[in-house]
């Protein structure tokens, strides 16, 4: 007989990005829900990756990560963000953003310790804090500019405050922090034990001249905080899973504790084909903001012909769109319509909020050859 388990996530179903793909793949409708590229990697990566696999390593990176990996991180956050990580003991390479992100929540948060977190938040967040016995803080960002509520966050802080997780540019709304929303976040946290984990993903996609403000140009903030990015938003190579988390020395400790034991490290030939692509191509990730400000803008463009509502776009590559014009369907509803009856698959952004919040928005991923994007309006103008 099986035993029976009491679920430790009983509100968790399937992650809304592995929902809406298997529904797009069964109606075969156009992919613009989970956040993936239909392009391919630069050939400069592939080259390196295919010759590491042939000549290199087959056996165990080091923990921590290659150490020509970890150099190679280092000297781009300090090139971009002007920090110095030492590369042995305050960088660490991970599968991914997903298992950086939940292993610096294990390694910071106890049960009953309260993580703030702002929503429309990413699905992963609230179920590693959970897991971790935490409880979920969520303070919601003001509709439709989605910026934050400095006033009600402040409310929201106890002595229990144990973390802090922000997203810059925000996925899925694609706004991205301001120098004084910096401020009020230092204001806030200035003479207290609170962490910050920075999921930084989309650095590399910021547009109309923005700069990306990393928690790493702050020192008063990177010395408390987790910074994490991931490759495969910026390589193109999401598949790969890899990732890594810059933070001081005495919280990488304490996450390495973890890590070691959640993964141990990381697929070797990836890390040393990324290494030798860093170094060859530093510019391939300072271009990534202009290519994707290009595809916003041939997107939106696109999509003025159409009955959607465009919110704007500051940063990654999402758009989110209002669809009151259209339908007063909820967005759950009005997602599957879209994906089944008119083959175009988006991810309705309630989705992203813990009460389920639904201002009838859907997000669309503009992280497509110019034949998908012209393919999807076909089908959208249908609408
Ligand atoms: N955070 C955000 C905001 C994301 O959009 C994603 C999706 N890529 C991740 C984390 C997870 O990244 P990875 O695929 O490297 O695990
Ligand atoms: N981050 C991607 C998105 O927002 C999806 C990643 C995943 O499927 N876990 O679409």
């Amino acid at each position: 007989m099986t035993p029976q388990l009491e679920s430790r996530l009983p509100h968790v179903g399937t992650t809304i990005f592995t929902v809406m793909s298997q529904l797009a793949n069964a109606h075969r409708a156009i992919n613009l829900s989970q956040g993936f590229p239909d392009f391919s990697p630069p050939a400069g990566l592939i080259e390196r990756m295919v010759h590491h696999v042939q000549h290199s390593n087959q056996q165990y990176a080091p923990m921590a990560g290659a150490p020509i990996l970890r150099e190679a991180i280092a000297e781009k956050v300090e090139r971009l963000y002007g920090r110095s990580y030492h590369p042995d003991t305050e960088v660490t390479v991970t599968a991914g953003a997903t298992q950086a992100l939940t292993t610096a929540i294990t390694a910071c948060v106890r049960p009953g310790d309260e993580v703030i977190v702002f929503a429309p938040v990413y699905d992963s967040y609230a179920p590693a804090i959970e897991l971790n016995g935490g409880k979920v803080i969520s303070s919601t960002l003001q509709f439709p500019s989605y910026q934050p509520n400095w006033q009600e966050v402040r409310t929201l802080i106890s002595p229990r405050t144990r973390m802090i997780i922000l997203n810059t540019p925000h996925n899925p709304t694609g706004t991205v922090w301001s120098s004084d929303d910096m401020q009020a976040l230092s204001d806030l946290v200035k003479d207290t034990n609170i962490i910050l984990l920075a999921d930084e993903v989309y650095e590399h996609m910021s547009f109309d001249g923005a700069k990306h403000l990393s928690l790493a140009r702050y020192p008063d903030l990177a010395e408390r905080a987790f910074v994490v990015s991931s490759f495969g938003k910026t390589y193109h190579v999401t598949g790969w899973k890899i990732a890594y988390c810059v933070a001081p020395a005495e919280l990488m400790k304490e996450f390495r504790k973890s890590h070691q034991f959640i993964t141990f490290c990381i697929h070797h030939p990836s890390q040393l084909a990324l290494a030798d692509f860093m170094r060859h191509e530093p510019e391939f990730a300072d271009t990534l903001s202009a290519f994707y400000q290009e595809k916003r803008d041939g997107f939106r463009a696109l999509m003025k012909e159409t009955k959607f509502e465009l919110l704007p776009c500051a940063g990654t590559y999402f758009q989110l769109a209002r669809y009151t014009q259209i339908s007063d369907e909820s967005d759950q509803d009005f997602a599957r319509r879209m994906t089944m009856q008119y083959g175009v698959a988006v991810i309705p952004v309630s989705a992203f909020y813990p009460e389920g919040d639904d201002h009838h928005v859907v997000r669309f991923c503009f992280a497509k050859n110019q034949s998908t994007m012209d393919a999807a309006l076909e089908r959208l103008l249908k609408i």
